[in-house]
């Protein structure tokens, strides 16, 4: 049995001088990352992102977290923070805040990417429901500070591939917990604003409670290259090459995109932008005019006909090999304003993320096919992390030195790696804490564990709504991949109890034609005698139609069987019956 934590530690466990600290996603993973942090009566949360499914989900678009653990304490969440406008971390805002009407704070570009969210849905098939009335959104800048129940949230600028991007200071009454959110350490960033490590120097010195580290490049030694060396990169490229560029990326990164622009510049091409995504990115960041660019430049797709090859680049979606990409669709020649030809170059300015190869190498190999030239991470340095990498994590460490230790954003071996390193720096080990989602960490001054855990496994959304792919659905989509399917069609005579014609026996994806017949045959058979025990019986005691007898599944259970011991597949059935 627990032992009752409260006998041991009647002082240091009082009723309320204890955080809690529960992720909701993002441990041992990549994505949805979410964290919920109470003190007493008051909940805040921090970020509500997507993730995306693995191939053993089969038709699921994509995956929020599970916010359940909220919902008998809908009265004391007091806020929502948002680190940054990455889809990992505020993709399910449409989903949270029509559940959770709370204050939503966050940067400008952050908020501006949610307002586009907020007034897409509705409109999407991926997420069907009505808009979501009157959002409390508030723009806040790095530096400011927010009172959100007991708690105060101060935003701290860091560096990231996406503008406005910050670390939160999160107050709470027993001491201070410090959330890095996505960042890297840059000494030259792109818009000249580089980590604001004086403050968190400052706060280290004011002592840190608890320190919540993203942790994915944890494998990657030393430190990461400023986004500026891309910058260079495409200025050597663009001075060689002669025909028409085209330059996929992640639309987010608005930072990648003012060095393209700045290198057109430079060589006197125009800019068209393709992709919806990058349409909508390019306007969020340059309606906040954070993207710097000559009157003439940026001309519309509609219009590079007007111009010279020599005298176009085209920023492209598309950079991880997604189907419906404008780059995709300009590799397999299905794209209606643009034609990939020998005289083109490529750049592929992302980086591959694990999952993505094979599609994004089959666009490679599609341009290629038509004469293009493609130029991708490997074979120059087009493209840089926005994540830090360990000799970063060190230095944030080193600067914050916090009681407990919490890694974050990655899979097992990045937490676990992250938390060695901040043992090797002398946080002791039992003050490190590599999670699952749903864990309730607790902790004060003087004691940390985990105390429980609450569902947390993520809820699958596909097509046609919230949560409605439940697992019975997943199973039959695996089924149907794996064993095909089997479907039995049969007329039933209601009056005679008997079958009113031979059943139908259909089998799609299930064994070779060849061996069908056999498989076929024994079926029909079962079903011969199966309906002949039921007029048997009909007599005695049992009145039972034979329609009955069918729908609650006894012939599914023997139907099954025949498949299964004469071919060791479990392809998926179907019994149909009308009644005459
Ligand atoms: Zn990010
Ligand atoms: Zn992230």
């Amino acid at each position: 049995m627990k032992k009752n934590r409260t006998e041991d530690f009647p002082k240091l466990f009082g009723n309320e001088s204890r955080i809690k600290i529960v992720p909701l996603g993002g441990m041992r993973e990549f994505g949805k990352n979410m964290t919920a942090f109470q003190w007493g009566n008051d909940i805040i949360l921090v970020d509500v992102g997507i993730a995306f499914p693995d191939e053993d989900m089969p038709g699921v678009d994509l995956i929020i977290p599970d916010f359940s653990w909220l919902k008998n304490q809908k009265d004391r969440i007091r806020a929502i923070f948002l680190t940054h406008g990455h889809e990992d971390h505020i993709g399910a805002i449409t989903w949270f805040l029509r559940e959770y009407p709370i204050p939503v704070y966050g940067t400008a570009m952050t908020i501006k990417l949610v307002e586009n969210k907020l007034s897409d849905s509705g409109k999407g098939a991926r997420d069907q429901g009505s808009a979501i009335q009157n959002p409390k959104l508030n723009v806040v800048k790095d530096g400011d500070r927010v009172r959100a129940g007991a708690f105060n949230v101060e935003f701290v600028h860091v560096n990231h591939s996406i503008a406005d991007a910050c670390a939160l200071l999160i107050e709470t009454p027993i001491g201070n917990i410090f959330h890095t959110g996505d960042y890297k350490i840059d000494y030259t960033p792109v818009d000249g604003d580089p980590i604001d490590l004086h403050r968190i120097a400052q706060i280290g010195n004011d002592g840190v409670l608890a320190m919540f580290a993203e942790s994915c490049n944890i494998e990657v030694e030393g430190f990461s290259p400023s986004e500026q060396i891309v910058g260079e990169t495409f200025a050597e490229l663009f001075a060689k090459i002669e025909g028409r560029i085209f330059v996929s990326t992640f639309s987010s990164n608005i930072f990648r995109m003012q060095q393209i622009i700045t290198a057109a510049e430079q060589f006197n091409r125009k800019v068209a932008l393709v992709g919806r995504s990058m349409l909508n990115a390019f306007e969020a960041a340059d309606s906040l005019n954070y993207i710097d660019y000559r009157k003439n430049t940026i001309i519309d797709i509609k219009d590079i006909n007007k111009f010279a090859p020599h005298e176009l680049v085209i920023i492209t979606t598309g950079s991880q090999g997604e189907p419906m990409s404008a780059l995709t669709r300009m590799a397999f020649s299905q794209h209606r304003q643009v034609a990939i030809n020998k005289n083109d170059t490529v750049l592929m300015s992302s980086s591959m993320i694990p999952g993505n190869e094979k599609a994004i190498y089959r666009v490679i190999d599609e341009l290629v096919k038509r004469g293009a030239k493609v130029i991708y991470h490997d074979l120059a340095d087009i493209h840089v992390s926005g994540h830090c990498y360990s000799g970063e994590m060190a230095l944030l460490i080193n600067l914050l030195k916090p009681k407990y230790f919490i890694p974050s954003h990655g899979e097992y071996r990045h937490l676990s790696m992250h938390a060695k390193l901040a043992q090797q720096m002398g946080i002791p080990e039992k003050n490190t804490f590599v999670l699952n989602n749903g864990d309730i960490l607790e902790l004060n001054n003087r004691f940390a564990e985990v105390v429980g855990y609450t569902e947390a496994a993520g809820v699958l959304i596909d097509g046609s709504g919230i949560g409605d792919v439940d697992d019975l659905v997943l199973r039959d989509r695996l089924l149907l991949a794996d064993d095909g399917v089997v479907a039995i069609f049969m007329v039933i005579d209601s009056v005679q109890n008997d079958l009113a014609a031979e059943p139908i026996i259909e089998a799609k994806g299930f064994i070779y034609k060849s061996e069908i017949n056999d498989v076929i045959k024994s079926c029909q058979n079962q079903i011969y005698s199966f309906v002949d025990n039921a007029r048997r019986s009909k007599s005695k005691k049992n009145k039972k139609t034979l329609k009955e007898r069918i729908d609650s599944g006894s012939l599914y259970q023997q139907i099954r069987q025949i498949l299964y011991e004469q071919t060791r597949r479990r392809p998926m059935l179907i019994i149909s019956t009308v009644e005459l």
